[in-house]
């Protein structure tokens, strides 16, 4: 991967993007594509659409959302400690001393997840999520509400690291890692000549009620659309797969298969990627997705669908033989 892909990348990741706080994120999006696009738009629902070859005679359009889980500000107590609601499937597990940051609407605040302490009669290990509160140093409601609001969304602490030269870890690859790819890739296709007209969309909202993907859809109507996302890998202590194919990091990029998705394009992905060399591996979607995907195909009389993802454990991707070979 060149440098300015690779900051590009880091800047997405170092950029907060909680589900419906995706205005930041889009806009350096929008930036990064502006030299290779052809034609830009944002829509009303809040997605990023970059287009290449306009007038081609076959619409594809590659989607990946840009938004992450994270929290929403629910209560500020009287004393200042700020409660929030889970946004998205975001667990709790890690949040214990973790920082987290709130975006205000003038300034990021950064607190400190916490709950009662046990030696004083609190919280032992096995903490629910209504224990936790938010101390972000402040002393009381008054000085909270100066820079925090009811329904400020919040996300963990936490920057992007390079994990033994190859591997990246960070909040929030699920998905920016998507929205990247699907920039990435139509600044490669634009150096090409094709006949096909490429929409690369960086889509809201996926974490909590998919509607970017469906107003995306509607709007482009393409003739096949590729979606993006990360899925999960197996090779880790004490995994279960619960019956899906074997899928590790590192193992190529992994296929859909299933009802949802159309079996003919990822046919066509799959016979693609073997005349380059480039292993895939499956996982099965016998109901849905959970995937911008299960939107995209429901709008106008119905989309041809594919989904292929990037596996990750935990929050680790490889970098070099993942995001290396879009
Ligand atoms: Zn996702």
């Amino acid at each position: 991967m060149d440098k300015s892909s690779m900051d590009f990348l880091l800047t997405l990741l170092n950029t907060p993007s909680p589900s419906g706080s995706e205005e930041d994120i889009q806009r350096k999006w929008l930036n990064y594509t502006k030299p290779f696009a052809d034609e830009q738009r944002a829509d009303g629902a809040g997605n990023a659409i970059s287009i290449i070859n306009p007038e081609g005679t076959l619409k594809i359009m590659l989607a990946g959302h840009c938004d992450e889980i994270g929290f929403l500000v629910k209560d500020i107590d009287a004393e200042g400690y700020i409660r929030v609601e889970k946004l998205g499937g975001i667990s709790h597990k890690p949040a214990l001393g973790m920082k987290v940051d709130i975006l205000g609407e003038k300034e990021v605040v950064t607190g400190v997840f916490g709950v009662n302490a046990e030696h004083q009669g609190g919280t032992g290990d096995g903490f629910s999520f209504s224990d936790l509160f938010i101390d972000c140093g402040a002393s009381n409601r008054e000085e909270v509400a100066k820079l925090i609001s009811i329904g400020d969304t919040a996300v963990y602490h936490r920057s992007p690291e390079l994990l033994f030269g190859n591997k990246i870890s960070g909040r929030g690859l699920d998905n920016r890692t998507g929205a990247f790819i699907a920039a990435e890739t139509i600044k490669r296709l634009k150096q090409k000549t094709f006949p096909a007209s490429v929409a690369a969309v960086s889509t809201v909202n996926e974490e909590t009620n998919m509607g970017g993907a469906y107003y995306a859809g509607a709007a482009i109507q393409p003739d096949l659309a590729i979606v993006i996302d990360v899925t999960f890998a197996y090779d880790y202590p004490g995994s279960n797969r619960g019956g899906q194919p074997e899928v590790k990091l590192g193992g190529g990029p992994v296929l859909a298969v299933g009802p949802p998705v159309n079996k003919k394009a990822g046919l066509g992905i799959k016979e693609t990627a073997e005349k380059q060399g480039i292993n895939i591996q499956y996982e099965l979607t016998p109901r849905q997705t959970g995937t911008d995907a299960d939107k995209i195909r429901y709008t106008g009389s119905g989309i041809t669908t594919v989904n292929v993802s990037l596996p990750s454990v935990i929050c680790t991707l490889l970098l070099k033989q993942q995001a290396s070979r879009i």
